[in-house]
């Protein structure tokens, strides 16, 4: 249920959320235990996403190049030694990441029992040419001037959010996907006036701060709460094991033409991405989204 439709064109993005795509994860999941059953040390596919083709290379193929060209020290040193880098951008780590978050983030949503959700995705006016620091900066600014004040942390009873990054053709894509919970119901007009309110901060933010955004690229989703699953697996899903999609090049894609095909065009726009996501947090939880387990496991340390 889209309540806050875009004005056109049409962005290409995949829609989330509909009865298909939930089609989908269920068969993802079936080929995955399916998969499980069968034991290969080069089998990464229940680490992927989506089906990948049989193109796609394994974490491990991937992490022998990685290891040669990153300029990552961490990830170029991962388990050496026995100690995981647990970077995003890691072959070998970042798909476990991205499954811990999910399971942790499906986790705290049980516990919480929201009563209601929405999914929030804001994007930058796609700019060719520009790098991918200063858009992912550009990002987080228009974020931090949405919640100005706590503005966001006041309406919503927990977050998560994700930015992710993309290269189409036209220039990198970087843009985020935030699920907000609520521990009370929203009427249909309440989540209608929260989702302009957040349209328009974010807009005038933009216009305020001279960083090119549009309308089309903001999207308000209503959340079924049965679907909390798949809008979880979804904000979850970029990690670099992840199967190709089309129309755009994921870090994953990227990755296999840079690490396993000595494309140094994909190599290059691969270091351009490890030095913008350098001490970056690109994941984010707090409240009802945080899970319990991680409460704990936090404290311990
Ligand atoms: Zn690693």
């Amino acid at each position: 249920m889209l309540i806050l439709p875009g004005n056109s064109p049409r962005p290409q993005r995949r829609v989330p959320l509909t009865r298909a795509s939930a089609d989908h994860f269920a068969a993802v999941d079936r080929a995955a235990a399916a998969d499980r059953t069968r034991s290969s040390l080069f089998n990464s596919s229940t680490d992927a996403f989506f089906f990948a083709p049989s193109s796609t290379p394994s974490k491990y193929e991937l992490n022998g190049g990685q290891r040669q060209y990153t300029t990552r020290r961490g990830i170029r040193l991962c388990r050496v030694g026995g100690k995981s880098c647990r970077s995003a951008l890691c072959a070998l780590c970042s798909g476990r990441r991205a499954r811990r978050q999910r399971r942790e983030l499906i986790a705290a949503l049980r516990a919480s029992r929201p009563r209601y959700a929405l999914l929030w995705t804001y994007t930058l006016a796609s700019t060719p040419d520009a790098a991918l620091g200063p858009l992912i900066g550009n990002l987080a600014e228009l974020h931090a001037a949405v919640n100005a004040s706590g503005w966001l942390s006041s309406k919503v009873d927990g977050y998560a959010r994700v930015v992710e990054i993309e290269r189409p053709d036209s220039g990198w894509h970087p843009h985020g996907h935030e699920l907000f919970i609520f521990k009370k119901h929203l009427s249909r007009a309440e989540a209608q006036t929260f989702a302009v309110a957040l349209r328009d901060r974010y807009l005038s933010a933009a216009a305020r701060l001279g960083i090119p955004a549009s309308a089309a690229g903001q999207h308000v989703r209503v959340v079924p709460l049965d679907q909390l699953d798949v809008a979880a697996r979804y904000i979850t899903k970029q990690h670099i094991t992840t199967g190709p999609k089309a129309g755009t090049r994921t870090l994953a894609m990227l990755s296999a033409d840079a690490f396993t095909r000595g494309d140094a065009d994909a190599l290059a726009l691969i270091h351009e991405a490890e030095a913008a996501t350098y001490r970056r947090q690109l994941w984010r939880v707090s409240g009802a989204c945080k899970s319990p387990v991680l409460f704990n496991a936090s404290r311990r340390t």
